[in-house]
């Protein structure tokens, strides 16, 4: 799935372990990073059912629709960074590590297949073809960005519900 969605799960899984989970605070920080992560991958799993084509398309829908993507995950980072970075991060560390580590720098030395050996999206394929091989694959589907559309109105119903 997309940016905002991973950021809002580190959000609420931070959230949830330091509010219900009291346990020292170092212990607290391993839970958080351990689900977080782990969050990546049933979340990415599940991203065959929203709108994911695996590379840049043509057409306007495709570029307004991640230009909204970035700049919403933007606007949640700033917003929630002084209190979930830890969350945010570890949540979205599988991205940092599988694309803007290791295939930039394969990009960067020309060797394309540099790396692809300690990529970890593997892992949510392997979930996906496991548990998740019966969901239809929508991941061409415009229509599918509804599912994501709907997790960030849930945000937005429950942040006006905080203010
Ligand atoms: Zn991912």
């Amino acid at each position: 799935m997309q940016l905002p969605t991973h950021v809002l799960a580190g959000i609420f899984i931070q959230y949830l372990v330091m509010v219900f989970i009291p346990l020292p605070l170092w212990l607290n920080l391993c839970l958080i990073i351990t689900f977080c992560v782990i969050s990546h991958f049933f979340i990415d799993a599940f991203a065959k059912i929203t709108y994911h084509p695996t590379s840049r398309q043509t057409g306007r829908f495709w570029l307004s629709w991640h230009i909204f993507v970035f700049a919403f995950g933007f606007l949640l980072i700033v917003i929630y960074f002084q209190d979930y970075w830890i969350g945010m991060l570890a949540a979205n560390f599988v991205d940092i590590w599988d694309w803007y580590f290791l295939r930039n720098y394969a990009r960067r030395t020309s060797q394309p297949e540099w790396g692809r050996k300690y990529y970890l999206h593997p892992i949510a394929d392997k979930i996906r073809s496991v548990l998740f091989k019966r969901l239809p694959n929508y991941t061409h589907s415009q229509i599918a960005i509804l599912l994501e559309l709907f997790i960030y109105f849930g945000w937005l119903v429950l942040f006006i519900l905080t203010l």
